[in-house]
């Protein structure tokens, strides 16, 4: 046979091979938007009846009219774990909208104020624990998104509150090194055990599903912590050195 046919064949089959790599991979980022849009829409779905059961159980709790004390267990757990997932809802929701690539807010935030902000919050909520801060001589800001900056930093210090034993020193650490900001949550709790390390900011993983249930997290914190980071240019790291931390860079504001 002519050689010059053969490549032709073989050239033309390598382009139907081609054509169906291409068919199937559109059809699979199709099918990845419906999922990532059916999560989004799902949770938005989702808030107005939580937060209605929530309003109701409230309510409820708070007649006048004597209610049997098996009523108000009832009611009590209701509203409960109605915070409890309207928090989960919520959650999600942010997670679908940053999976979307739905663009943030970008304006100067004042990082240090956060930390500070939200280090009072972290020690209201847990003042068994010793919480320190180190922070530089200027104002340190970046460009974003506020509310998700705080919700990166917040997730970030109620991991070491809640999954640290009382007596626990945790150190936050803001600095700006070459353009670059770093934020360390530290603690000398007892950490993550070394073969879990790379699944930590996978959603829904817990190192202990069940104790971790128990003190109410959504199991959503550190995935949060890594979109959050990861829309502002930036990345979140288990820089483990013998105690735990939590680093997250991000890319400093030029001023
Ligand atoms: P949640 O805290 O709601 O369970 P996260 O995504 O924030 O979910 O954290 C995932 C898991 O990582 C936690 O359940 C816990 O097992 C572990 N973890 C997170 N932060 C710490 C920490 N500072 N010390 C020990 N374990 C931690």
């Amino acid at each position: 046979t002519d050689p010059g046919t053969e490549v032709g064949q073989v050239g033309a089959a390598l382009n139907r091979m081609l054509g169906h790599v291409e068919k199937s991979l559109a059809r699979r980022h199709a099918s990845e938007e419906r999922l990532r849009r059916f999560a989004a829409d799902a949770s938005h779905e989702l808030r107005t009846p939580v937060a209605a059961i929530r309003g109701h159980a409230e309510l409820a709790l708070r007649t006048s009219e004597p209610v049997p004390p098996e009523v108000r267990h009832a009611l009590g757990r209701i509203e409960a774990e109605s915070v409890r997932m309207s928090e989960l809802v919520d959650d999600l929701l942010l997670l679908a909208r940053l999976d979307a690539g739905r663009p943030l807010e970008a304006r100067p935030v004042d990082l240090t104020r956060l930390v500070l902000d939200a280090t009072s919050d972290a020690h209201a909520a847990g003042p068994d624990h010793r919480w320190e801060m180190v922070l530089p001589e200027e104002p340190v800001t970046v460009t974003g998104d506020a509310r998700r900056l705080h919700q990166l930093i917040a997730n970030l210090l109620a991991n070491a509150r809640t999954h640290t034993p009382p007596g626990t020193h945790v150190t936050v650490r803001l600095r700006v090194r070459d353009g670059t900001v770093v934020l360390d949550v530290e603690d000398d709790g007892p950490g993550i055990p070394p073969d879990q390390r790379e699944e930590i900011f996978q959603r829904f993983f817990r190192v202990d599903p069940g104790r971790a249930r128990a003190v109410g997290g959504t199991g959503l914190g550190l995935a949060i912590v890594h979109a959050v980071a990861a829309a502002h240019g930036g990345r979140a790291e288990l820089a483990d050195a013998g105690h735990t931390i939590f680093r997250v860079t991000l890319p400093a504001s030029g001023e």
